[in-house]
């Protein structure tokens, strides 16, 4: 049988990491098997529906790298075409930009409405499951009771003792709810590919409803249609899902449909072990993209906080990860999300990038639209070993865009006097302006004034540093200096000497 895997995010919120890591082990796995990667989109919860939330999953994947094979694979351009205040209409609006992919589709199932009453009306035929008119006010009075007694909150089949004539006559006047008729012994067991074995005993399972008043089903239902006629291979998916399971194998049982290979991937909590939230900082993608983190650091970092290669080995490209990627090492314990980590994998990233392209990705952040290619590629280059992130790009270079405003004591360089500063700045400034403009280079800079400043750096180097940035920190003088170029630098020395004189 063809691997056929799946994520069905719900379009309730922007793109998270725990979303991008399920993404990207069923990726994996589908590549590793030669098999397909679909994405289906779950929208049956009409009243969590988030507009934006869907161009965000698909430019999260897109950006990841993780292609998609099959199902809702792409988007036309948004803009300008949704205008509408109002979000569900903006919502199904957006629905309709939607490209979607594949023989077994429409893959929103919102689409798929008449597919699964269809399927609904199959198992009420079969007396598998049956019609629930009971009010809210009714159930709620159950569920108490229930509490009461300290029993597992479930529904009492009221319904199931109608006779098929009031059956029929209700069922044409009012709405109502269509239950699975669980059974009251046994056990449903199934093999996590994760967790291993885990079994439920059905007597403590609710009826679970299957189609909602308002026609539409819910996820137990829709999810277990999808995944057969989709030809789902294996789940993988959250681990919040793994109360759910054995309804939905009750549900393939119920239609005599073969159950998939099923594994729950651990949630990825906190630094404190508390499941990972907004609370946390960032935890959607895009939050994560436009900070400037690397993609290849996002995927590196979200690959090993689910799967362990059991090798020291940490860097891994995506098509690494294809290669070594095995499901049987996926983690059972679950993994925290470090930050640092996150930094470290980045900044190593954007050390691995060619000076023009790390030009080029840092572009958007530069704090000015710098019009002289030239600067930008000396920015970069200063700043390519210090940073973490694209828009670290920015950080203690304001000297370059603006004249330093200083006292003159920060030229002083432990405890010097004023005079000294001036002799210290007029060494630098000798051996600076002798190098030719046209041989400002880097080297240049540095040889000379290490070799001047021997062993004792300080009284040489942080004077110059000051005078040509103004900043309590910055990168190094010979850096500054050839970012500012020859003349800005001369100028700001001469003004440093004046400042003191
Ligand atoms: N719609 C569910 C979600 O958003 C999918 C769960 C599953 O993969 O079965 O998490």
């Amino acid at each position: 049988m063809k691997t056929r895997v799946r994520i069905a995010p719900s379009p309730t919120g922007l793109f998270h990491l725990g979303g991008l890591r399920t993404a990207l082990t069923n990726y994996l796995f589908a590549r590793k098997e030669r098999g397909v990667f679909v994405v289906r989109v779950e929208d049956t919860d009409q009243s969590r529906l988030v507009p934006e939330a869907i161009p965000d999953m698909l430019e999260s994947l897109r950006w990841s790298g993780i292609g998609i094979d099959e199902g809702v694979t792409g988007i036309q351009s948004t803009k300008h075409k949704v205008q509408s205040t109002n979000s569900k209409e903006r919502y199904n609006r957006i629905k309709k930009l939607v490209i979607q992919k594949g023989n077994f589709g429409p893959y929103i199932q919102s689409e798929r409405l008449e597919i699964y009453r269809r399927y609904a009306e199959e198992l009420l035929r079969k007396k598998i499951a049956y019609p629930c008119f009971c009010t809210p006010e009714r159930l709620d009075k159950v569920r108490k009771n229930c509490q009461a007694k300290d029993l597992p909150p479930k529904y009492d089949r009221h319904c199931l003792s109608l006779s098929e004539a009031e059956m029929k006559n209700k069922m044409a006047k009012i709405p109502y709810v269509i239950r699975l008729k669980v059974p009251n012994s046994g056990k449903t067991v199934f093999n996590d590919l994760v967790r291993g074995r885990i079994e439920m005993e059905n007597k403590l399972l609710d009826d679970p409803i299957l189609i909602k008043s308002d026609g539409f089903p819910t996820y137990h239902f829709s999810v277990v249609i999808d995944d057969h006629l989709m030809r789902i291979s294996h789940i993988l998916r959250g681990e919040e899902w793994i109360p759910s399971t054995p309804k939905h194998i009750l549900i393939y049982q119920a239609f005599d449909w073969s159950v998939p290979v099923i594994g729950h991937l651990t949630n990825i909590l906190n630094m404190k072990g508390g499941k990972l939230s907004k609370r946390d900082g960032d935890v959607s993608v895009s939050d994560f993209r436009q900070k400037g983190y690397l993609p290849e650091a996002v995927i590196n970092f979200v690959a090993l906080l689910g799967w362990n290669p059991k090798t020291t080995k940490e860097i891994f490209t995506l098509a690494e990860l294809v290669r070594e990627f095995d499901i049987k090492k996926l983690n059972k314990a679950a993994p925290r999300f470090d930050q640092q980590r996150l930094e470290w994998f980045s900044g190593h990233y954007i050390r691995q990038k060619p000076v023009a392209e790390l030009a080029r990705l840092c572009a958007p952040y530069l704090e000015k639209n710098i019009k002289d290619k030239n600067l930008v590629k000396k920015i970069v280059t200063v700043q390519q070993p210090r940073i973490h992130t694209l828009s670290d790009v920015n950080r203690e270079i304001e000297f370059v865009f603006k004249l330093p405003q200083y006292p003159k004591q920060l030229l002083r360089w432990k405890d010097m006097g004023d005079r000294a500063v001036i002799e210290s700045l007029r060494r630098a400034l000798k051996i600076i302006g002798k190098i030719p403009a046209s041989k400002f280079t880097l080297t240049n800079l540095e040889k000379p004034l290490m070799a001047a400043a021997g062993a004792d750096r300080g009284p040489l180097l942080w004077p110059l540093r000051v005078a040509l940035t103004g900043q309590k920190q910055s990168p190094s003088p010979f850096e500054c200096a050839w970012m500012l170029g020859k003349n800005e630098s001369v100028e700001r020395v001469k003004a440093a000497i004046r400042k003191t004189a």
